[in-house]
Parts: C-alpha cells; sequence; structure tokens
C-alpha cells in the first residue's frame, strides 16, 4: 500500500477583494520567516514548518494589494504559462475540476481516479516529469475509451461504418480526417467538456460525407450538433488551456 508523503508544496487558494487567487504553498524546516514570490508560476509562500494556515491567510491579505498588483505585471509579460505538477493541482476532465493527489510509493503504481481525485503513486512524487508523462497516459486511455463510443453513437447517426480511429498530438489540430476516412483526435481534448468533444467528433465524422468546409459539410455538422457554433467558440476559447498539460 502507499503511504501519505510529506508535502513540502501545496497547491491552495485565497479569496482577496472577492476573488480567487490560487498559490503555492512551501514549507521548508531551514526557514525561519515567511516570504511571498511572484513570478511566471503565479503567487508562492514559503513558510517555516507549523505556521498555522491563519498566519498565512492574515499575512496574504495584508499583502493583497502587492499581490495584485505583481501577479498583473506577469500576466502582461508574453510567454507561455506552465502546469505545476504539485499535490493538490486542478486538473480538467471532461470539463470538470479533478485533483491530483501525489504519493511516494517504493515503485510507480497505476493510477486511480475516484472521479474528484486521480491518483498518482511513484517513489519520486517530485519527478515532474514522470508525472506528467503518468497522466498524459491516463489521459490518453480515457480519451480513446471515450473517443470511440462517440464515433460509434454519431457514425451510426450519419448511417456509416464507425471509422478506425487514431489517438493525435498534433500541435495545431484537434481532429482531421484523412481521404481513407481516419480520423485522429487529439488526446488532449479529454479534458474539454462534453459537448465540445461531441462537435469535433460531429466535425471530423461529417467529413466522411464531405471533404472540404463547404456548406453541405456544415450542414452535416449541424445535423450531428445543432449547437455547433457555440461548440467552436467554447473550443477556441480553451484551446490554450487544453495545451497546458
Ligand atoms: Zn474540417
Amino acid at each position: 500500500m502507499s503511504r501519505q508523503a510529506p508535502t513540502p508544496a501545496r497547491q491552495l487558494s485565497i479569496t482577496i477583494a472577492g476573488k480567487p487567487i490560487p498559490y503555492i504553498l512551501k514549507t521548508s524546516a531551514r526557514r525561519h520567516t515567511l516570504g511571498l514570490r511572484v513570478d511566471q508560476h503565479g503567487l508562492t509562500v514559503h513558510i517555516p514548518t507549523r505556521v498555522p494556515q491563519r498566519t498565512v491567510d492574515s499575512l496574504l491579505q495584508d499583502k493583497a494589494d502587492w499581490i495584485a498588483r505583481k501577479l498583473a505585471e506577469w500576466q502582461e509579460r508574453p510567454g507561455p504559462a506552465s502546469m505545476e505538477w504539485l499535490d493538490g493541482a486542478a486538473l480538467q476532465y471532461l470539463g470538470q475540476d479533478i485533483q491530483l493527489v501525489l504519493r511516494q510509493d517504493s515503485k510507480i503504481r497505476s493510477l486511480e481516479f475516484d472521479g474528484a481525485r486521480l491518483y498518482v503513486a511513484l517513489p519520486n512524487p517530485d519527478d515532474s516529469k514522470t508525472v506528467q508523462r503518468k497522466v498524459a497516459q491516463w489521459y490518453a486511455r480515457q480519451a480513446r475509451a471515450d473517443f470511440t463510443r462517440r464515433i460509434e453513437l454519431l457514425a451510426a447517426r450519419l448511417d456509416v461504418p464507425a471509422p478506425p480511429m487514431f489517438l493525435s498530438n498534433a500541435r495545431t489540430r484537434w481532429g482531421s480526417c484523412n481521404s481513407r476516412g481516419e480520423i485522429r483526435l487529439h488526446w488532449r481534448l479529454i479534458q474539454a467538456p462534453p459537448h465540445v468533444i461531441h462537435y469535433v467528433v460531429a466535425h471530423e465524422l461529417a467529413h466522411l460525407k464531405e471533404m472540404n468546409h463547404r456548406p453541405e459539410f456544415w450542414a452535416w455538422v449541424k445535423k450531428l450538433c445543432p449547437e455547433y457554433t457555440s461548440a467552436r467558440q467554447d473550443l477556441k476559447a480553451m484551446s490554450a488551456q487544453l495545451h497546458l498539460v
């Protein structure tokens, strides 16, 4: 069985002026003072061990103006944000917030998901690369099962046999359909809400009828996905976020 590891870093959140501000809390036995840092990863709070949470909370409230100003400065800087692979980090699965739970274990265990938390147990939970790889593999497994099912359902509505599906990791496209009638769907789409996945699957399946983007093509998309215009906008709006993982 796995055991609960000491967690030197946690993802938390505090509400300042009505706005939730996520932050990383790092505890160190070597520290004697509380410290705040704002950088490209957001807000980090460094504390000695055994500092109560209310002390952290009141420090953050006292420094609210400074924090808001620094966060705004960083947000204005260009450059991609990146995901922090920490215990407690927020992930998305089918449009729902789920929580990453990291545990130390003597060997890498298969991931467990209870509907709200994704448990990752491995010898070194601070090894972000391995955590990221394990989570990506988990997403890909869920994606394969979910997309296959949707393709079967929608292909039946078009009265065509379900085409072969492959998961893709393409940088610029969420889905594609080639002249052999093979469909490729990006595994990261599994993070998106069901209506967005539905739209992408409907779009690629409609290419089995029309290999173009003429009005006849969009009529097939609409038949499978009447709300396709808003789903398409939602996908566009969340694309950058889906690529963070
Ligand atoms: Zn297309």
